[in-house]
């Protein structure tokens, strides 16, 4: 038997629950228009996006993956958060005992107003800049400021539609950055400050995760709502088994048919973009949304 995907009955099981877990992917995003970090060919300039992503390239080359992330960050800051990222922020103010967890680093759901204490940043935040130094705990939380400084401002600039940024047009030279201009921490003097993702190898943060462990095992789970990712890749595999272990119904909202493999016959699977299903799902708990995301 497929999962169902009748709207009415998930919005009856949504407004009867109490313990709702969400688990959100790049999927929720799509709709903002943010581009996947990688470029022409799967590169960035002449880089493997996820050769720039780790410790030692920043090692390396800070000035380098600096320039790549005040480029993503300004991406993310042009952005705004679609109708999904104010759906779930909502959700979030009417459900007392409900949890997200985002995949995302690009600020949007923070951005749409999701209540801190209700919203897990797996992998960081592009916004937040914290210190390199593995001894200093210095982290400056939603930064705004575009360009993140002065030094990075190639990165922070636009050109007309259609025209190739120079930045990212591996023919012209990289504008060229002093490591003594890039931010340093205001905490121990010495370090500097890198983007506030999780990079490869590195681990997700331990008290963040003790904390969503915790919150799953307070009782039972109603709903596992996994949005824009696939249910059956990890983490969100992991987190979907535990809800399920917990007695959860699966609801799973995205654009790919395949990412509702493996759900039974009372699980939901809705195929489509997050931004239009979201409001309508919720609509039953956080009321109707006009097109901005604001509750009528
Ligand atoms: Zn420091």
């Amino acid at each position: 038997m497929p999962p169902r995907t009748s709207i009415e009955e998930f919005r009856e099981l949504l407004k009867s629950s109490n313990r709702v877990l969400a688990l959100c992917g790049a999927g929720l995003s799509a709709a903002s228009g943010l581009p996947t970090f990688r470029g022409a060919g799967g590169l960035w300039r002449n880089h493997e996006p996820t050769s720039l992503a780790t410790p030692t390239a920043f090692k390396r080359d800070p000035a380098l993956v600096w320039l790549f992330y005040a480029w993503r960050r300004h991406m993310a800051l042009k952005a705004n958060p679609n109708r999904g990222h104010y759906a779930l922020a909502e959700l979030a103010k009417k459900k007392d005992d409900f949890l997200c967890l985002t995949q995302n680093v690009d600020g949007l759901s923070p951005r749409a107003g999701h209540p801190e204490a209700k919203l897990k940043l797996l992998h960081g935040s592009i916004l937040d800049n914290k210190c390199f130094n593995d001894n200093c705990d210095y982290i400056d939380r939603n930064n705004l400021s575009d360009p993140v400084c002065p030094a990075l401002a190639p990165a922070a600039e636009d050109y007309p539609p259609g025209q190739t940024i120079p930045l990212l047009d591996p023919y012209v030279p990289a504008p060229s950055i002093k490591v003594e201009d890039l931010l340093h921490c205001p905490q121990c003097k010495t370090g500097l400050l890198r983007p506030g993702v999780v990079w490869f190898n590195e681990p997700l943060d331990k008290q963040m995760l003790a904390d969503i462990d915790n919150w799953i095992l307070q009782g039972p789970i109603d709903i596992m709502l996994v949005v824009g990712t696939a249910a059956v890749v990890f983490p969100a595999a992991g987190y979907t088994q535990q809800a399920i272990d917990q007695g959860a119904i699966v609801a799973v909202v995205n654009p790919d048919p395949e990412s509702g493999e493996g759900l039974i016959d009372e699980d939901f699977f809705f195929q489509g973009d997050a931004s239009e299903l979201l409001p309508k799902l919720f609509e039953g708990v956080i009321g109707k949304m006009d097109e901005h995301g604001k509750i009528l």
